[in-house]
């Protein structure tokens, strides 16, 4: 009881809540405990709670192996403004030169961070091995983990490495956090991160506040978009293309029909892909038109819609990429356009690749296809998708359940993709 109520007063101090979200107590207890932990949770659960109130609890400095620089930034400053205390989270990585990673250094040589992210490709590198051989660590913890699983939705051949170079710093407990539940990829990374007797933690992937529809794509997708986005106007929405000149020219046409949208993709100079992040964040503009290079550990609470212009490459993709709407847990509308070709391109482009890259892909983009296809409840789909039984008869919040479609033959797929 004492330790509770010591628990819910360090959230309250650190982070200014009154009361943990779902299983967040009962991870952070048996990451307390020294136990490897293994936490599935859907986006916006509440993760990095898990390994940041322990860091802040425990001895020493915490690890946190996180993918993407901009979400490393992010996810420190959100932690110096919870903190009282100055310099309890720092990063390493490759956006930081030689005299600033050694004033980080000095700081954790000092005791003074508890937290400490790291690109999987800092980590590696032989001189922070060695120098975190001499860091007191309290624990690992591996963010997005499912990048270790090539039946992830972003494999990240680097984090395979995490494990070996875990064992040359000095083995510590292990926390792994990801968002992706499918049973392939939980095993992936068990396996990988050899943590197969971990404490599992897994939480329910329905979100009851999103809305699923899958729209016919033809030669109207433009204005049917842009009628949308006109009806839910002042309201926040992603859209997201495949390619980066799909972005480019789609954000065009909506400014041209006077939408307040920016562009987001990968090949945009630096500079003007975080001023138009953060014109979006700060609500500057409406919409952001993307490619999946945006939204991982982006945290807009009131994000209201999100369109895909074209099929995903995997349900998996297209359940986070969707989990960026309604955060907040009001309304949030996941309208996908489907067009048969657009598999058949997707699957064009695989061509080339490694034979099992390519067996890999296509499954994936079965599953899609068969999601877009059915007339079952979507909802009861995605979360079979993630090993999960959704038991209503009716979902009351997808297309299919709202307005009930006869049974469509469906398409030879196997055959076709
Ligand atoms: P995830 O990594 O699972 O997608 P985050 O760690 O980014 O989720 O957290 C999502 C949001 O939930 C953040 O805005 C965070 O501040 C908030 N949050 C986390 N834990 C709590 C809590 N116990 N009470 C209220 N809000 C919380
Ligand atoms: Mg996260």
């Amino acid at each position: 009881m004492a330790k509770k109520d010591n628990l819910t007063e360090h959230l309250k101090t650190h982070f200014g809540f009154d009361t943990f979200k779902g299983n967040q107590k009962a991870i952070i207890e048996n990451v307390l405990a020294g136990n490897d932990t293994f936490v599935l949770m859907p986006t916006g659960g509440g993760k990095s709670l898990c390994y940041q109130l322990p860091s802040i609890m425990m001895e020493g400095t915490a690890i946190v192996i996180s993918p993407l620089i901009a979400l490393m930034k992010n996810q420190v400053d959100a932690m110096r403004n919870f903190s009282e205390e100055d310099g309890v989270a720092h990063f390493i990585n490759s956006s930081l030169n030689k005299s600033a990673i050694d004033q980080v250094k000095a700081d954790i040589m000092a005791g003074r961070t508890k937290l400490l992210y790291v690109a999987p490709e800092s980590l590696t590198k032989e001189e922070n091995v060695e120098f975190l051989r001499n860091v007191n660590i309290s624990f690992y913890a591996v963010d997005e983990a499912h990048c270790i699983s090539e039946w992830g939705h972003d494999f990240r051949p680097e984090y395979r490495r995490i494990r070996p170079i875990i064992n040359e710093i000095g083995k510590r407990p292990l926390i792994a956090l990801t968002a992706t539940a499918t049973p392939k990829v939980q095993h992936d990374i068990q396996k990988n991160l050899g943590m197969i007797d971990a404490s599992v933690f897994k939480s329910s992937f329905n979100r009851s506040n999103l809305y699923y529809e899958v729209r016919p794509k033809d030669e109207n997708v433009d204005r049917e978009i842009i009628k949308y986005i006109k009806a839910n106007e002042g309201k926040s929405g992603i859209v997201y293309c495949l390619s980066r000149k799909k972005v480019e020219e789609f954000a065009d046409i909506l400014k041209a029909n006077g939408i307040k949208a920016l562009a987001y993709h990968a090949g945009m100079d630096s500079g003007q892909r975080s001023a138009n992040q953060d014109a979006f964040l700060l609500e500057k503009a409406d919409v952001i038109v993307a490619t999946i290079a945006f939204g991982m550990g982006i945290d807009k609470p009131d994000v209201r819609y999100v369109i895909h212009y074209d099929i995903p490459k995997s349900l998996e993709g297209y359940y986070q990429e969707t989990g960026r709407a309604g955060r907040d847990g009001g309304e949030g509308q996941c309208i996908a356009f489907y067009a048969y070709k657009d598999l058949q391109k997707l699957e064009k482009f695989m061509q080339g690749k490694p034979v099992a890259e390519q067996e890999i892909g296509k499954q994936l983009l079965l599953e899609t296809a068969a999601y877009a296809e059915t007339s079952v409840c979507r909802r009861k789909v995605l979360l079979h998708y993630f090993g999960e039984e959704y038991l209503e008869e009716n979902c009351g919040n997808c297309d299919n359940c709202l307005n009930p479609k006869k049974q469509v033959e469906a398409k030879e797929l196997l055959s076709a993709v």
